[in-house]
Parts: structure tokens; sequence; C-alpha cells
């Protein structure tokens, strides 16, 4: 691989990194799944959203993702 290249795939990684870094801030975070879980239940129960939880490499915690319509998560 050219120096070049190895300059651009280093470049692109830390760009992801900072990626999943900013959603894992802007996220709520849960300490477990269980926890994740619930809150999603409740909020397909109050307002219809189908949210699915997933473990985060960044803080070792769960976030929520998905959903429909305004919200940016
Ligand atoms: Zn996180």
């Amino acid at each position: 691989m050219a120096e070049r290249d190895i300059e651009r795939w280093f470049a692109d990684q830390q760009a992801r990194d900072a990626r999943r870094r900013e959603v894992c801030v802007s996220k709520r975070r849960f300490d477990s799944e269980a926890e994740a879980r619930a809150v999603a239940l409740w909020d397909r129960t109050r307002f219809g959203t189908e949210l699915t939880c997933y473990r985060c490499a960044e803080c070792d915690g769960w976030h929520l993702t998905g959903g429909r319509g305004r919200s940016h998560g």
C-alpha cells in the first residue's frame, strides 16, 4: 500500500470513529440491554416508534436506534 493510501485509510478510520462518538454522546445510554429494551417498549407503546437496542463499542453501554418520522436518532 502506498503511503498516501495509508494516510487516507487512517483519516477515514478517524472520521468513522468521530462519527460514532458523536452518535454515542447524542444518544440516550443504558447500562443494560434489559433497560434499553424496556425503554424501547415504552416508546413503542407511547409513540408507536420501533426502536432497536444495540451494544455500543464506544461507551460499553446500550443505545436505541431506528424509529420513524421526525426522530433524529
Ligand atoms: Zn455509546
